[in-house]
């Protein structure tokens, strides 16, 4: 835990998960925090979102609320509902309620597949009022400065059309993810898939040689996790070219010539 990180939450957190900066990324989630701006993080599927949020909730020692979007999530299942039990009915705080009233980090990953409406909830918390007012039960909740709310997406191609609001984006201080450079890619592979710096290496040259490949119309690219998950494969004594096949290339596509066609690439390394 950094000093600053120190005097700002007053108190101590051991559980950190690992997480190995790529660039300025640290420095800027913290000035954010400190100055209470929320952050935007856009970045393809596997490139550390999540686990950087994980890590700088440790860092800061703020509880951590995270959500996944998709498109039935609704506001209530955000701020909160009345539950019945007992022939009454109670309020249940819903994620985002409970980071705002401990102080936490709410964050809400691939937030671009929550409906409009959905979201609309966000906006005065985003913005310098900071509030989140709960209609079922006339509150209005004045979030505290530790209260921070992080959103994420892919501005992949399937998101293009979806895209998120230029009302709803400007309230964000924005930081964009990709993959590690190869050195530190290589040591996350390391440390996450427990294998030797030779494996290491050669699964983030096939993981680039693939990312090279456009002319395949794939959603997404070999990902840092999916070099982790074939890492962790190989360590554990399953063949290599195998351990490819099922970790890095079928989770990418399901035709099966495209397979096949990403799969000599992987034989020309193995
Ligand atoms: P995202 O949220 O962008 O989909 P994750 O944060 O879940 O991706 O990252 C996937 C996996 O990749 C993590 O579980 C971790 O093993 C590894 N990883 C990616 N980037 C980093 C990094 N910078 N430091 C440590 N691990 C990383």
């Amino acid at each position: 835990m950094s000093e600053f990180a120190k005097q700002m939450a007053g108190q101590s957190q051991n559980d950190e998960p690992f997480y190995l900066p790529t660039a300025n990324e640290i420095a800027l989630f913290e000035h954010a925090w400190k100055n209470q701006l929320p952050v935007l993080i856009k970045g393809p599927t596997g490139s550390g979102k999540t686990r950087f949020i994980s890590y700088m909730a440790a860092q800061l020692g703020r509880p951590l609320y995270t959500v996944s979007c998709h498109d039935d999530l609704t506001s209530a299942d955000l701020v909160g509902r009345h539950l019945i039990g007992d022939g009454s009915t109670y309020w249940v705080d819903g994620p985002l309620t409970r980071a705002v009233r401990e102080g936490g980090i709410c964050y809400l990953d691939e937030v671009v597949e929550a409906r409009k409406d959905t979201t609309v909830v966000l906006h005065p918390l985003s913005d310098d009022r900071r509030i989140l007012p709960i209609e079922r039960t006339g509150e209005e909740l004045e979030a505290p400065p530790e209260f921070m709310l992080v959103i994420s997406y892919n501005p992949g191609y399937q998101n293009l059309l979806k895209g998120m609001k230029p009302s709803t984006r400007q309230r964000f201080v924005s930081m964009r993810f990709d993959y590690p450079p190869f050195e530190q890619e290589q040591q996350i592979v390391m440390q996450e898939g427990g294998v030797d710096e030779f494996n290491a290496k050669r699964l983030v040259s096939l993981g680039h040689s693939l990312r090279k490949l456009k002319e395949h119309d794939l959603e997404e690219s070999a990902s840092t996790r999916l070099l982790v998950y074939t890492a962790t494969l190989i360590r554990s004594g399953f063949e290599p070219a195998e351990a490819c096949r099922a970790a890095m290339i079928e989770p990418l596509t399901d035709d099966e010539e495209t397979v096949e066609a990403l799969m000599e690439v992987v034989y020309a390394t193995y």
